[in-house]
């Protein structure tokens, strides 16, 4: 199918579920996570109204960020602190902030470009070893330690849980970290903290997101298809 249509029915898909839940749609943004897919793929998106999109690679964001400057990047990789420079100048926001040092050097650089930054806090809802992002009992403490850092405005929470089979275990982990935004927020740490966003939900578990208060989903093989090797 057709770029155009898999976000048509991506699209359709958010209506439905938010309206099952007593959400409104327009409180859930589609991320097209365009990583290793082409420029060409990127255009028929745009073409077909697509606004926001996610990389992961710092290098291969680079040319796309300055081939598409009307629409917004969020970065959703690891961010190593010698990239931070690059991922202060070319996003829209960066999603996995999970760590004090990174934070810091991204003030800096901002600072010095003159720029005010999105950013989310990577969490580690599921403390898998092998997954980056911050422990969630530390949550609160790194948003904490952020607070000084003015050209940085942390918007909210975003996690990538344990791939499970079981919607139960899936839908226990978005909710987790609902409920760790809420504390969060309770003890304002936000940036608005009557707008908390929560970046979750996947090709494969976005309806259970957004059941769950995702205000951000980030959709990648559903709209583009698998990823190429490249
Ligand atoms: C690749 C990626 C996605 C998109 O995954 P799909 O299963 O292709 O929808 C979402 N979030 C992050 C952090 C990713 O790295």
């Amino acid at each position: 199918m057709s770029i155009t249509t898999n976000l048509q029915n991506i699209q359709n898909a958010i209506a439905t579920t938010a309206h099952s839940c007593g959400r409104d749609p327009a409180d859930i943004k589609l991320l097209a996570v365009s990583k290793r897919h082409s420029k060409e793929s990127i255009q028929e998106a745009i073409d077909a109204g697509q606004l926001h999109f996610g990389e992961n690679y710092i290098q291969e964001a680079q040319e796309k960020c300055s081939a598409f400057k009307d629409v917004a990047f969020h970065f959703i990789g690891h961010v190593q602190s010698n990239k931070a420079k690059l991922a202060a100048e070319l996003f829209s926001m960066v999603e996995t902030v999970d760590r004090l040092k990174l934070a810091k050097v991204l003030n800096k650089h901002l600072e010095k470009i003159d720029k005010d930054l999105d950013i989310l806090i990577q969490v580690n809802i599921g403390k898998d070893p092998k997954k980056y992002g911050v422990d969630p009992d530390e949550t609160a403490a790194l948003l904490q330690s952020i607070q000084p850092l003015s050209r940085i405005r942390p918007k909210g929470l975003m996690t990538m849980p344990p791939f499970s089979t079981d919607p139960a275990v899936t839908r226990s982990y978005f909710k987790a970290l609902r409920l760790l935004s809420i504390d969060c927020a309770d003890k304002k740490l936000f940036y608005d903290n009557e707008n908390v966003e929560l970046s979750m939900g996947m090709s494969h578990d976005f309806k259970i997101a957004i059941e769950e208060g995702s205000t951000s989903i980030r959709v990648g093989t559903a709209i583009f298809g698998e990823r190429p090797n490249i």
